[in-house]
């Protein structure tokens, strides 16, 4: 079912829907401080918007916390925030007009989930400043759901009220997601006893291989949600049910943009002049109905591409790639670029291997290392571990062209995340590799460091 007819516009009638919208927040910017002069140089509707500088993060933190508002401070609602992990924390505020959209959107990716009024939605997102829990919480209850705000942690808690409440839809961060199945398992609920159907997951990057491992061990169909607080949060963009047929028949699938109220565009990263549709570039948006805090050309640092072919669904917005990977988080090991996602599709194609990893870049020495640590799925005699981690070398070099050290520790070695997001990427500058002690010495023996 398709939540808001907006979704299902003509593409005639959309982009009359983004002018009008355009034009309006045009007239609402014009006499802002940082705005106004800005979008000066585009007055010529949305075709014009290329002559108009790009909005980045750093702006967002020059001005914190309120100075990108276009509202009066009395009139905001409500403020969501990330927590910084690069340095500063990025705050953005929302009217109670926005706070409808937020749940709008959030309505829309439930209702493309399969969810109907009076679902049970167990709400496994972080709730507080992050926009996770308070987005998707706001989202079912306007598609009239029931919802469990469980937030994170407390797995043993989440294990009773899935097996007691029977939620249909579970919604949490895909790590989560990940140890939430393992508990679960333990606690003798298999895939055909659990009662969850799908799943909304995101707020972190996550690759095909990790939502095949994440289907089978839930027995569920598990759904990407993509968004940022700069924007909304999440509900920016959506898979549908249709979306993840696609995908399995090898067509390229997407998210859902919401693009009456999110206009996209995807640019080279280095150029900044558009790419075409299909190409992979950084994605950008433009709030069109934002009344608090909007962003104009805000560059996301994400890397997706574009897909206009017509959903079944019914849905005739433009879908996105699944994230490629994110601008600041390619890593160069020895002149050679690898995302972390590529990484961890070397992972989880090993069955042998638990989804559980962590990436250390060493960057002590003069010359970038990789450290790939990560743990074996069951308990196995020393040879499992060798055999595993040589494995494991070999399809790092054979694919990406890294040389990694590789440490692959007991079942539960790697540590979990219950609460936020998992943190998969760490960078080493000086010390020793912030690993349990177990991986760390296979990491110490393999670079002579013991
Ligand atoms: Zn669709």
């Amino acid at each position: 079912v398709i939540f808001d007819e907006a979704e299902s516009l003509e593409p005639a009638a959309l982009r009359q829907l983004q002018e009008e919208r355009w034009l309006r927040l045009s007239e609402h910017l014009a006499g802002h401080a940082f705005h106004g002069p800005r979008l000066a140089t585009g007055a010529g509707g949305l075709a014009s918007l290329g002559s108009i500088p790009f909005t980045r993060k750093q702006d967002l933190w020059d001005h914190y916390p309120f100075g990108l508002l276009a509202i009066d401070r009395r009139d905001v609602r409500r403020v969501h925030g990330t927590s910084g992990t690069k340095g500063r924390p990025t705050l953005a505020s929302y009217s109670a007009r926005d706070l409808e959209l937020f749940r709008n959107v959030n309505a829309r990716a439930l209702a493309g989930a399969g969810a109907e009024p009076g679902t049970i939605v167990h709400n496994g997102y972080g709730y507080g400043l992050f926009t996770g829990g308070l987005g998707l919480h706001g989202g079912a209850e306007a598609l009239g759901c029931c919802v469990v705000p469980i937030s994170g942690g407390q797995t043993a808690r989440q294990v009773t009220l899935i097996v007691d409440l029977r939620p249909e839809v579970l919604c949490c961060t895909p790590s989560y997601a990940v140890l939430l199945g393992e508990a679960l398992q333990a606690a003798g609920v298999s895939p055909t006893d659990n009662p969850l159907k799908v799943g909304i997951f995101g707020a972190e990057p996550w690759t095909e291989e990790m939502r095949r491992r994440i289907e089978a061990l839930h027995g569920i169909t598990a759904l990407d949600i993509y968004g940022m607080c700069e924007v909304i949060g999440p509900g920016v963009a959506f898979e549908c049910l249709a979306t993840r047929s696609d995908l399995a028949d090898g067509r390229p699938g997407g998210l859902h943009v919401n693009e009456d109220h999110f206009f996209v565009e995807v640019v080279d990263p280095f150029s900044d002049e558009p790419v075409p549709d299909g190409s992979v570039g950084e994605v950008v948006f433009t709030t069109l109905t934002r009344q608090a805090q909007p962003v104009v050309r805000y560059r996301t640092g994400d890397l997706a591409s574009l897909n206009r072919t017509p959903c079944a669904c019914g849905r005739t917005t433009v879908r996105m790639s699944r994230l490629v990977g994110r601008n600041d988080d390619m890593l160069v090991i020895r002149g050679v670029n690898v995302f972390p996602s590529e990484i961890e599709a070397a992972i989880l194609e090993m069955p042998e291997l638990a989804p559980h990893y962590t990436i250390v870049l060493d960057v002590r020495g003069d010359m970038p290392e990789m450290i790939v640590a990560c743990e074996l799925a069951t308990v196995g005699d020393a040879a499992s571990h060798e055999h595993a981690s040589e494995t494991l070398s070999h399809a790092l070099s054979e694919r990406l062209g890294v040389r990694a050290t590789v440490a692959v520790g007991r079942p539960g070695a790697i540590p979990r995340t219950e609460v936020g997001k998992a943190v998969r990427l760490v960078r080493l500058d000086a010390g020793s590799p912030p690993l349990p002690a177990e991986l760390a010495e296979l990491v110490g023996e393999a670079v002579g460091l013991a």
